[in-house]
Parts: C-alpha cells; sequence; structure tokens
C-alpha cells in the first residue's frame, strides 16, 4: 500500500511503497477515505515538536482520519468490514490516572504523531477508538477528528461564562475556527459571537458561517472588541492562534471574571497579572478532545449543525496540501483523500 512518510525533519513527505499492516485481537484496518491536514503535522515536520520516545523517522503522519473497514482482528465485535467510521486519534497510554478518567488526550504518550492517516490503510490498534459514522461522509467527517474535536472541547471549557446577550470571541478562522462559530452558534444560540482574523476573506467567511461581528486583527482588535460589548469585554476568548499578538488581543478583549481558552499553537506569550487583566479572569488551555466528546461532534454534525468546509486533496498532493496550510492558503481544512 502506499503511505506518505516524512524521512527527514525539514524535507517533504515521499509517498512510498509500503507493507500492509495485518491485524490481530481487536485490531482494525480502516482504508482511508478522508486524512485532515492539521498544522501540528507541520510542527512535526519542522521538528518544533520533538518526536517522543520510541518514535523515529520514517513516520506516516496524518491524525484526522476516517474511512471504511477494511479487516477486522478475531475479537472485534462492534464493527464489520465496510462499516464507515471516524478514528478518535488521542489514545494514551491506557492506564495513568488521566487516562483512566478518559481524557487520554492529556496523556504524556503522543502516540497520535504517528497516527499514519496519510496512506491508503491505516491500523487501529483497537476498535474501542473507532465511532461509527451512521450516515456521515467519511471525507466531511474527518477534520471533526481535531478540527472540529478540538474547538468543541474548548467550547465547552467556556459554556458556563456565557449567559445570554455574553459575547464571545474566537480568534483566528480557519480550519478550527470555521468549525468554532458553527458549533458555538449551535450550543450557545443566544451569545454574541465575535470572529477575529488578519485576512479578510476569512472575515466574511465568518459572517456567512453566523458570526454577529467580524474584527480585523490588524487594527485594534481589543479596543473594537471592548467597543462591540458596550465597555463589558467578552465573557470569552477562544485564542485558535496563540501567538504573541493574539495572547494580547485576547488579554485585552476579556472582560471581568471571563475565560481566555488558548488552543493554538503559535508560540506566544500570555501576559498575565494582577491588575494586567480584567478582575478575576480564567487562563486556561484546551488539548484536542475526548472520545466521547468526539461523539458529541458527531452528533452535531449529523444534525446538520457542523458543516465542514473541505478541500480535497489525492496521497500524490499532500505535500502541496501541507505548504498550503503554512501559506494560510487553505479555507476550510484541507483532506487527503488517498
Ligand atoms: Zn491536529
Ligand atoms: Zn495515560
Amino acid at each position: 500500500m502506499k503511505a506518505a512518510r516524512l524521512h527527514a525533519l525539514r524535507q517533504p513527505l515521499r509517498i512510498d511503497e509500503v507493507t500492509t499492516p495485518v491485524v490481530a485481537r481487536d485490531e482494525v484496518l480502516i482504508r482511508i477515505a478522508g486524512a485532515g491536514v492539521c498544522h501540528s503535522d507541520l510542527h512535526i515536520r519542522s521538528g518544533e515538536f520533538p518526536l517522543p520516545p520510541g518514535f523515529d523517522l520514517p513516520l506516516t503522519l496524518g491524525h484526522e482520519n476516517a474511512g471504511y473497514v477494511e479487516a477486522v482482528g478475531p475479537d472485534v465485535t462492534s464493527i464489520r468490514r465496510g462499516d464507515a467510521v471516524a478514528v478518535w486519534g488521542g489514545r494514551g497510554c491506557g492506564s495513568c490516572r488521566i487516562c483512566r478518567q478518559g481524557d487520554e488526550q492529556c496523556c504524556n504518550m503522543a502516540l497520535w504523531v504517528a497516527a499514519g492517516g496519510y496512506a491508503e490503510l491505516m491500523h487501529v490498534p483497537s476498535e474501542r477508538f473507532l465511532i461509527p459514522l451512521d450516515g456521515l461522509d467519511p471525507v466531511a467527517a474527518a477534520p471533526l477528528a481535531d478540527a472540529g474535536l478540538t474547538p468543541y472541547r474548548a467550547i465547552k471549557k467556556v459554556l458556563p461564562h456565557l449567559y445570554p446577550g455574553a459575547a464571545v470571541v474566537v480568534v483566528g478562522i480557519g480550519g478550527l475556527g470555521h468549525m468554532a462559530l458553527q458549533i458555538l452558534k449551535a450550543v450557545a444560540p443566544s451569545t454574541r459571537i465575535i470572529a477575529v482574523d488578519v485576512a479578510r476573506d476569512r472575515l466574511d467567511a465568518a459572517l456567512a458561517l453566523g458570526a454577529s461581528d467580524a474584527v480585523d486583527a490588524g487594527g485594534d482588535p481589543a479596543g473594537e472588541i471592548m467597543r462591540l460589548t458596550g465597555g463589558e469585554g467578552a465573557q470569552a476568548v477562544i485564542d485558535l492562534v496563540g501567538s504573541d499578538a493574539t495572547l494580547r488581543t485576547a488579554a485585552g478583549a476579556v472582560g471581568r471574571m471571563g475565560i481566555i481558552v488558548v488552543v493554538g499553537l503559535g508560540g506566544g506569550t500570555l501576559p498575565y497579572s494582577f491588575l494586567g487583566v480584567r478582575a478575576e479572569c480564567t487562563v486556561t488551555c484546551s488539548y484536542w478532545g475526548s472520545y466521547n466528546e468526539f461523539r458529541e461532534v458527531l452528533a452535531l454534525a449529523r444534525g446538520g449543525h457542523i458543516r465542514p468546509v473541505v478541500r480535497r486533496y489525492p496521497l500524490e498532493q499532500v505535500n502541496e496540501a501541507l505548504d498550503s496550510l503554512e501559506r494560510g492558503e487553505v479555507h476550510g481544512r484541507a483532506v487527503i483523500t488517498p
């Protein structure tokens, strides 16, 4: 089978002919229909994410996956060959305290690094990581596994702050941001949703997706948000970029007793001090999402509340997809369709 593998840092992936995995016990082989292209893969390619212990190049990247069951091990009971499934990717060691409470994606073992979706077939170590799609298109569903799930978990953290009429800010309207707006529309319909981005076309897309206001990050976004909210500020800011500039915007735009959730891996630092932010602000980060949260995201999609905007690339164009993402040229999510 074909797989797009990273052989050396800062180099393009190579399309290799590799051995098709065999399945034992409760393992499953998936024929990939869609594999979302994520910023994290750029960080792995560039070496900014050091490879965890036990991982060596070459690696098959790709951790937002959906497709059809190709083969099942003898102990598999929940799915059959031909079923359309999404793969929950955040699996951890399975036995530490965090894994046992259901937050495996926060485990110290970053097993997702080599999840293996940029390939014709993908080996999944247990059926328990799969969720039947029940009618969803696997190409559209693939990016829900991260670009949908990650903002969903962040939104769950801010929901207790969102009283009717409160403002929530989403910074960065890319792959995650366009899903965040749709999820907020569904789960917090009485809030004012303010989108922030540097690109005019993304702000226009945000308004089309239901944002109440679109704020140009190139001006004085925090000042504009304070003005839009009558001086109250936003009750929640979800920063999907995480740069110095966007975190400054978050700190300047969050209102009293509000919350900032940092999701983007932009490497910035938040200027947080007693008098530097408004009274009793909470700052936290949000890390991917749990298996159950992924089920909730898929339920939202089945209900028509999330419609991922997808641009398809064949496996042979995986490097074009990664490079387009790096240049900020992808609208919605790039999805590899082997
Ligand atoms: Zn990702
Ligand atoms: Zn663990």
